[in-house]
């Protein structure tokens, strides 16, 4: 696509704090003159019998028709008998893969300097596959579900992203010491998707080990592939290793050429309607989704601005240790613009 043909995609402002950064991204994209239309899908107040949750047929349709999206956190009721929302996403457009790429942020100081990783998740089954139920009172159970096909098509993302992106290790991460079957079947995967691509770097990383390295060195990474639980706890470790959830960004990447960009953190219910939040993390997850589009140039503008405000330090929300509004923050960021 050219840069001066607008496109459409798909906006899901989300919950919480979601509607305030989707906000900064608009005001943002608006300004760089990203020619882009958004078409916005808000979380329902009632179950649509169709999908069996919160978000309506037509929301998906919309994401379907486009192929690219950004998404806002979306709170998940805890034990209330339906469908979790962002579940319903990635299994109704079968977004299999997420992408969370963790680096330092130059200007601004965490524990080390040179993070530069990629996490890439399964996202369709594993421990999320939603199949529990009580055996007898007092005992339940949760199958983790590991099939060829996912893990297959998980591992081809991986090693088909670091060809692509210059990158020249993969870890596959696991337990298959204690889940043998399971991670067994991951593990045998990944090895044979990476007998494919002899020029990348395979290893294979257990789990506990793994967050020990994280913690100690997070340079001894460079892409890592994993079952989702796994992948939902480590990329959230790794977040912290760069400053927190208000910086992450993600992709969520599905068959058929389907991305939807969403931050890593969640609703925030704690700072909710207060101008608090970091936009950063949205944000980053819409320039991920520029890339996506080939709008290189908006991106690089962007992803400049965005840096060049922290480093600077002058305009700095509440979680990076300033006092500056979700506003305040935004508009810096167009002025540097
Ligand atoms: P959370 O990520 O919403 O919040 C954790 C902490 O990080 C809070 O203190 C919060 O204030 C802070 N934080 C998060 N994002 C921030 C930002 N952009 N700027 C500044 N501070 C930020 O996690 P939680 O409290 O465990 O979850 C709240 C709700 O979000 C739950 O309903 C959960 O299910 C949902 N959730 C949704 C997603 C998603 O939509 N992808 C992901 C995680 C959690």
């Amino acid at each position: 696509c050219s840069s001066t043909t607008p496109i459409t995609a798909t906006m899901f402002p989300g919950d919480g704090i979601g509607p305030e950064i989707a906000e900064s991204v608009k005001q943002v994209f608006t300004t760089a003159g990203v020619p882009i239309n958004w078409e916005e899908h808000y979380v329902s107040t009632e179950i649509d019998p169709r999908t069996q949750s919160f978000l309506t047929w037509e929301s998906l349709e919309s994401v379907r028709r486009n192929k690219v999206g950004l998404k806002g956190p979306m709170a998940t009721p805890i034990g209330k008998g339906h469908r979790s929302l962002n579940l319903t996403l990635r299994k109704e457009l079968n977004l299999y893969a997420n992408v969370r790429p963790c680096y330092s942020l130059p200007g601004y100081k965490t524990r080390y300097d040179d993070v530069n990783l990629i996490t890439i998740r399964e996202n369709t089954e594993g421990e999320y596959s939603g199949l529990e139920h009580q055996v007898v009172r007092g005992v339940v159970e949760s199958l983790k579900i590991i099939t060829r096909q996912a893990s297959l098509r998980v591992a081809e993302y991986a090693f088909h992203y670091a060809k692509t992106h210059g990158r020249e290790r993969v870890s596959a991460i696991h337990k298959a010491n204690i889940m043998q079957k399971t991670d067994g079947l991951f593990l045998k995967c990944c090895r044979e998707v990476a007998e494919k691509y002899p020029e990348i770097t395979y290893e294979e990383v257990v789990i506990d080990n793994c967050c020990m390295m994280l913690v100690k060195n997070p340079a001894l990474f460079d892409v890592l592939v994993m079952p989702n639980l796994y992948g939902d706890i480590i990329s959230d470790l790794c977040a912290g290793l760069v400053g927190g959830l208000g910086l992450t960004p993600s992709c969520n990447i599905g068959e058929d050429g389907v991305a939807l960009a969403e931050a890593v953190h969640g609703s925030a219910p704690d700072i909710a309607g207060k101008n608090l939040a970091n936009p950063t993390a949205l944000l980053l997850s819409g320039v991920m989704m520029l890339r996506h589009l080939k709008l290189n140039e908006q991106a690089e503008q962007i992803h400049s601005a965005i840096i060049n405000t922290i480093a600077e330090g002058k305009y700095r929300t509440a979680d990076l240790g300033g006092s500056s509004t979700t506003t305040d923050f935004t508009k810096a960021i167009c002025d540097h613009l």
